[in-house]
């Protein structure tokens, strides 16, 4: 320390300004106590924005009016004016490719008479702020707006481009207003080498974090209708074509299929972390998993005991609706039933329902392809420097914790991103076990600890200043 301020005294001034920079750490300190009344402020403001269904411009304008007054030029994007989606960019000096950080304002509906409080109060007890968006996905749109803002406020040096996106119908988006409308009229305002949005988490055990999720990949939804043809006639005569009972027979068939199991970079990794932070009896499982030999006579047992897991592995297949008969007496011609099928990353599509054709057996049933909703994707990559730098501040954060990349077995808006290559992660906020199971996205009830608000928004921070901020 000493011997630094005397080179400082002997060199010139701007030499030593320069020095200082460079043995110091370019990126600004925040005081995240400071911070604290700002951050829960927008968190309640925007919490008691109702932005179900078509109504997310009122959050836009909301932060169009904070950037506003930061001094940061934002430009929104609406396909339906009541749904408009906002961006703003702060500049970096081009040495990397930019980074873009977003969330979604809708939020899904609610049954109102089923809440204990206000949903749309941000109501303050317990330690926790309650309502609905609280989880999903108003914390991350607070940490990533928090997190821009205080880029622009400190100055930093930014080594690349930091985009925000408020985007809008991400619960719901039949019209494509949100990351369809984006990714296919707007590309250039979002493009991006990573981006960072929700879709990950953290577990909080004994008021430690024990694991972190990083969303690294996810499944693609690929429904399907069986369906089931036969002759018509009476209810008194029964048939051996009837339709009905052909369809329910199918339906039954695919309903207990084990299809094949399936391991990728992302849940190997996973299995392997997660056997190390687990009891032995469940980290030997695990770890039977990843051999294949040793991993097929444990299939039923997850199915019955961890389904969350059993869908990992897999491309999944989950009747969801049935359709059949105008009448007691009647038998119908025709019945069908949908299935909701979520493919692993890389699963051909058209072979598996071709092997699904196999296990019913049955001519009298047709597998009919329903379009699409989101593009097929490879997982993003374990080796990145954002991956990397979210590993880092989750292990200087809580220390302690595993780091899990984690595949969802939902879908979410990286899809659209990872299709068009930019390497996405999904982060979030550490809860606790009761809190994800009771309060979590899309319950009557989501809430979440003021505590971990806070920390995630420092989170949000550390991994943006990791992989933008000059070094
Ligand atoms: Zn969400």
């Amino acid at each position: 320390m000493k011997k630094r301020v005397v080179v400082l005294l002997i060199v010139p001034l701007p030499l030593a300004i320069a020095f200082a920079l460079t043995a110091l750490s370019q990126t600004p300190a925040i005081d995240w106590e400071k911070e604290k009344p700002e951050i829960l402020k927008h968190y309640r403001d925007l919490v008691q924005i109702d932005t179900q269904y078509g109504n997310e411009t009122k959050a836009v304008e909301y932060l169009k009016k904070v950037l506003d007054a930061e001094g940061i030029p934002s430009k929104t994007f609406a396909l339906d004016p009541n749904r408009a989606n906002l961006v703003a960019r702060l500049k970096g000096n081009g040495t990397k490719r930019p980074l873009l950080i977003l969330a979604h304002t809708d939020v899904v509906a609610v049954q109102r008479e089923k809440w204990p409080v206000d949903p749309f109060g941000a109501e303050m007890k317990d330690g926790y702020i309650w309502g609905r968006g609280t989880i999903d996905d108003k914390d991350k749109l607070t940490a990533m707006l928090t997190t821009f803002i205080l880029l622009k406020r400190t100055g930093a040096v930014l080594d690349r481009d930091v985009i925000f996106l408020a985007e809008s119908g991400e619960e719901a988006d039949p019209t494509g207003v949100g990351i369809n409308f984006m990714v296919n009229q707007h590309f250039d305002e979002i493009n991006a080498e990573f981006a960072i949005t929700e879709g990950g988490g953290a577990r909080l055990e004994n008021g430690k974090v024990a694991f972190v999720n990083i969303g690294t990949t996810e499944k693609v939804p690929r429904r399907a209708r069986l369906v089931s043809t036969g002759t018509s006639g009476h209810g008194s005569v029964p048939r051996v074509d009837n339709a009905v009972v052909h369809l329910g027979t199918a339906v039954g068939k695919v309903g207990a299929w084990e299809t094949p199991m399936h391991l990728n970079e992302t849940t190997k990794v996973y299995l392997e972390r997660l056997a190390s932070i687990s009891t032995p009896e469940k980290a030997a499982r695990y770890r039977a998993l990843l051999d294949p030999q040793r991993a097929k006579p444990l299939q039923q047992y997850l199915a019955q005991n961890e389904p969350g897991l059993y869908s990992m592995l897999r491309t999944s297949v989950v009747p969801t609706m049935l359709k059949a008969g105008v009448g007691t007496n009647v038998i119908p011609s025709e019945a069908e039933a949908t299935l909701d099928i979520r493919a692993m990353p890389g699963e051909d599509i058209d072979e598996f329902y071709a092997e699904m054709k196999k296990v019913i057996n049955d001519p009298a049933i047709k597998i009919v392809p329903i379009a699409a909703t989101r593009p097929e994707a490879p997982p993003s990559r374990l080796d990145t420097e954002m991956y990397r730098a979210l590993e880092t501040v989750s292990k200087r954060m809580y220390p302690g914790s595993t780091v899990l990349p984690t595949m969802s077995t939902g879908a979410s808006d990286m899809a659209q991103l990872r299709a068009k290559g930019i390497q996405s992660y999904g982060i979030g906020p550490a809860v606790t076990e009761e809190d994800r199971a009771q309060y979590g996205s899309h319950s009557d009830v989501e809430r979440l600890s003021e505590a971990s608000l806070y920390k995630f928004v420092e989170f949000a921070w550390n991994a943006v200043a990791e992989v933008a901020i000059r070094k």
